[in-house]
């Protein structure tokens, strides 16, 4: 047999799910196993999870090495996935049992196929044929060879389940064993897909042949919304199903999924595999099996996808790759991006990222050819990038307590006279983002973070945007005691729903923001309403800046274009400059041009001008070179650590501590700031310190990093987390 298989009893190195620093040897069951089975093994006196890694070391003692329980009934892991967990671990600096954990997150995945009895058409006459019999062998003649469960036979034929089950014992109805994990029904990529234009042709062309080639290669595809980046990698999606490889698409957003999953529906005949939190558990394993046995053609799902055990992935598409919801932040800290790359470059695998605003590490990775980069340059028909402006708000009369100037009043004026929509854009969820005492001055703030409570008065209540804790709204101050002082100060997006009421009493209005949703359906259903011309202005938080149509918006209005451009992110130009790009970019669509209002105070500032004046590429050259003179990323490598602890003392020690053994970081010629109180000091009563090293582009900073840390020991209470390219400073 090959190398690959090992027999009863040859000892096989097995990577559990727990937290140990290494393999564990065990002896290969009876029957023996194959490199990279799913495995339950014993550990002490429970049973866990594992896969067979390689030959066992044979340093432990022989007679106390125990044998694999069970080889579990999954697809082994294929070495690429096995490299490819590997490389996110030593990329990360992420222990390997932790990769594991995310490898499998499905749950039952050791439980043995759970059966579903179904029935078909038997071999023998019912002895006495009535009616009712009669009807369910129609049906299940009708439909040929396919199996029913009993309560969907009985239905079709309208009978009761006793019927069924009589003609089984007579042999007229068979019934069967199946497992419930079925194969997801087949996907056509020869359907008809829309006609496309010239531009859209020749980079579905390109993208074809990308996939076609069978090799490795990253294309970004970059487009306004509305220009058919959709379409055009759906075709890559369709050569890849040709050449019997299967396909991935990373969304951002699960709100986005529904309108994309019709899409595909409509493309190829059916619907994907879906995986994201809002799937069942049932269908999650489901999913996560037929990937492995290359059931599923088309997976659609969140950046956890990644980790499915693809049988050949031949295709990842990201779409709206600069959003941030790639980067996942807490457990194992990645770029679901990034991450993307590697793992298409271990399969021979496409990538396609695909966006209006990229992100400046896509549009370097374009400029130094290792990515290749298509263009859509015009709307799908007839529309445009929308006319955008600045509305100067030092020299506007806006009242106190009111934000919508009057220039930007009258433009909403115009358009509800038309019958056309509007859209007031505040990245601030909630009634107010501070609230203070008029007697003291005391700002209401969260028991357990450095931060302020966000007064939600649709909840009535007070909301900590960092860890969620919630109190009533109090009478008095709580500093103070004085009663009816405490006033809201500055707008959230429920604030701005009533100076509308106020300033449109006629208007029709609809607030999206994602916590006045319950539900996908209710957000799903009041897009509909918006698309449908159920409403006149709409007020929306970052949520409406990611995917939806809306055909009769043609006015945006930003509220604060400054807003993103305060703090001292080294992200913050590149955010601000793609989500009013994007915002702008839902104004205007087809026959009806938009226009594009920023209200700011800082007309001249530099990103406000690159914003107004549409010069993507004046932009990205300029902010490329301000970074690379810091010697930030992407020209330069950082990384955040951040220590936290209930013990302020103990970080803070620690921390100092860190700053000074910086030896193996020396060698590599990084350097380290801090520590310093993380942006955010304290959160969920955990105090934080954070320090960032920097170094060059070039530097194994992985292994120094792992080095530096491993110096030193941690109290039980205190978490050390590392941030490779952090995304976000908090
Ligand atoms: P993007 O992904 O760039 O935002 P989409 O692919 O979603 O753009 O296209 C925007 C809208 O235009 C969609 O409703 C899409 O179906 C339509 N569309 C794009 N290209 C074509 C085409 N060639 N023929 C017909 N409709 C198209
Ligand atoms: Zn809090």
């Amino acid at each position: 047999m090959s190398a690959d298989f090992f027999h009863e009893g040859e000892l096989v190195g097995v990577l559990t799910t727990q937290p140990l620093d290494r393999l564990l040897d065990y002896k290969a069951p009876e029957g023996g196993c194959w490199l990279g089975a799913f495995v339950e093994v014993p550990l002490g006196p429970r049973k866990v999870l594992g896969v067979v890694w390689g030959p066992g070391q044979g340093n432990f003692d022989p007679s106390k090495i125990r044998a694999v329980n069970r080889v579990l009934e999954a697809a082994p892991m294929r070495e690429e996935m096995r490299n490819f967990l590997g490389r996110v671990a030593d990329y990360t600096l992420t222990p390997m049992p932790a990769m594991l954990r995310l490898a499998t997150r499905a749950p039952g995945l050791g439980d043995a196929p759970s059966m579903r009895k179904v029935y078909r058409l038997g071999d023998a006459a019912p002895e006495r044929m009535t009616d009712a019999r009669a009807r369910v062998l129609e049906v299940l003649r009708d439909y040929g060879g396919l199996s029913f469960t009993l309560g969907e036979l009985a239905e079709m034929a309208g009978v009761g389940a006793s019927v069924v089950k009589g003609l089984v014992t007579q042999g007229a109805v068979r019934e069967e064993d199946t497992p419930r994990d079925t194969p997801y029904p087949q996907l056509d990529p020869d359907l008809a897909g829309k006609a496309l234009a010239e531009d859209q042709a020749a980079s579905a062309e390109v993208l074809c042949e990308g996939v076609r080639s069978g090799r490795y290669g990253t294309t970004l595809l970059q487009g306004v919304t509305g220009s058919g980046k959709t379409e055009v990698y759906l075709e890559a999606v369709a050569e890849c199903l040709r050449q019997g490889r299967q396909a991935l698409v990373l969304l951002p957003e699960i709100a986005l999924t529904n309108e994309f999953i019709t899409r595909v529906e409509v493309r190829f005949g059916m619907k994907p595999a879906e995986w994201h939190s809002g799937v069942t558990l049932t269908e999650r394993r489901r999913c996560w099996r037929m990937v492995g046995q290359g059931a599923a053609q088309l997976v659609v799902g969140a950046r956890s996808a990644l980790y499915l055990p693809f049988r050949d992935l031949g295709l990842i598409v990201v779409d709206e790759e600069h959003d941030t919801s790639y980067k996942q932040e807490d457990g194992v800290v990645y770029n679901a991006r990034d991450m993307a790359v590697l793992r298409a470059s271990l399969n021979e695998a496409q990538v396609v990222l695909a966006s209006a605003t990229p992100s400046l590490e896509s549009w370097a990775n374009v400029e130094a050819g290792k990515y290749r980069k298509l263009e859509l340059t015009s709307r799908f028909g007839a529309a445009v990038m929308p006319k955008m402006s600045a509305i100067d708000m030092r020299v506007e009369d806006v009242p106190s307590g009111r934000w919508i100037s009057p220039s930007l009043q009258a433009a909403i004026t115009e358009r509800t006279e038309k019958g056309e929509q509007s859209l007031i854009f505040l990245n601030r969820r909630g009634y107010a983002p501070v609230t203070l005492c008029r007697a003291c001055g005391h700002q209401i703030g969260c028991d357990h973070c450095d931060a302020r409570m966000v007064e939600h008065r649709f909840l009535k209540r007070l909301v900590c945007h960092q860890c969620g804790e919630t109190k009533p709204m109090p009478s008095a101050c709580p500093s103070c005691k004085v009663e009816g002082k405490l006033a809201p100060v500055g707008p959230g997006v429920e604030r701005m729903a009533e100076e509308v009421a106020a300033v449109f009493p006629e208007a029709r209005v609809t607030v999206l923001s994602s916590d006045l949703f319950g539900s996908a359906r209710a957000l799903k259903e009041a897009i509909a309403n918006i698309a449908d011309g159920g409403t006149d202005i709409i007020i929306g938080t970052q949520l409406v800046a990611k995917g939806h149509n809306f055909p009769l918006l043609t006015l945006v209005g930003v509220i604060d274009a400054d807003l993103g451009l305060q703090g001292s992110d080294l992200r913050a130009a590149e955010r601000t400059f793609q989500l009013m790009r994007q915002v702008a970019g839902r104004a205007g669509r087809a026959e009806t041009p938009g226009e594009a209002l920023l209200q700011t105070f800082q007309p001249e500032h530099p990103v406000i001008r690159a914003i107004l004046s549409g010069d993507e590429e004046g932009f990205w050259t300029a902010e490329a070179a301000a970074r690379k003179a810091a010697g930030v990323p992407p020209y330069g490598r950082m990384a955040g650590i951040v220590l936290s602890s209930p013990n302020v003392q103990e970080v803070f020690d620690l921390g100092a501590e860190m700053a000074r053994r910086i030896e193996p970081l020396r060698r590599i010629g990084a350097e380290v700031y801090g520590p310093a109180p993380a942006p955010i000091a304290r959160i969920r009563g955990r105090h934080r310190v954070r320090l960032l090293v920097k170094a060059d582009k070039t530097a194994p900073i992985q292994a120094a990093l792992a080095e530096w840390v491993g110096q030193f020991k941690l109290p039980a209470n205190l978490r050390l987390t590392i941030d490779i390219d952090p995304q976000s400073f908090y």
